[in-house]
């Protein structure tokens, strides 16, 4: 069990000016963040991100809207941060995501989720070194 995950705010969830709103529910779930930046992924940086995903249907689509917009990328702090912040975000179709999650109040569709969430406590480590230098966390 780690303590820590990494979370995106999407192209979608940005546009729509839902940004504070989502990092209100962040951090009144108890969640520090250790890290944060504002950016946009250019197509080959979301290629690389979503790796994992290459061989399913939504890929192509999944890259180009991950690069379509601003982005708010962040490295979060709690006990059991992975699972806990899966529970908060809900299920990846916002259709099927539980009342008061942050998809179900935010998210469109299953391709334009309103957030990211790591799913395991090795991919939370690798998303926030993809992002983040020592540096830029504590
Ligand atoms: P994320 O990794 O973004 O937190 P997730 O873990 O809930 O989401 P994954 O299965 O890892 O879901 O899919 C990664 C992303 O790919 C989803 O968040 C969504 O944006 C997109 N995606 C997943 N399934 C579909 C689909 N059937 N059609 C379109 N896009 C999809
Ligand atoms: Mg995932």
């Amino acid at each position: 069990m780690s303590n820590r995950t990494f979370t995106m705010i999407k192209p979608d969830a940005t546009q729509k000016g839902y940004t504070g709103a989502i990092l209100d529910q962040i951090i009144k779930a108890g969640f520090a963040v250790k890290a944060m930046k504002w950016t946009r992924l250019t197509k080959e940086q979301a290629g690389l991100f979503y790796e994992v995903h290459k061989e399913r249907p939504f890929y192509g689509e999944l890259v180009d809207f991950m690069s379509s917009g601003t982005i708010v990328a962040a490295i979060l702090e709690k006990d059991n941060a992975v699972a806990d912040f899966r529970t908060l975000i809900g299920a990846t179709n916002p259709a099927q995501a539980a009342e008061g999650t942050i998809r179900k109040l935010f998210a469109a569709s299953v391709g334009e989720n309103a957030v990211h969430g790591s799913d395991s406590d090795e991919n939370a480590a690798i998303e926030g070194d993809f992002f983040f230098s020592k540096l830029e966390r504590f």
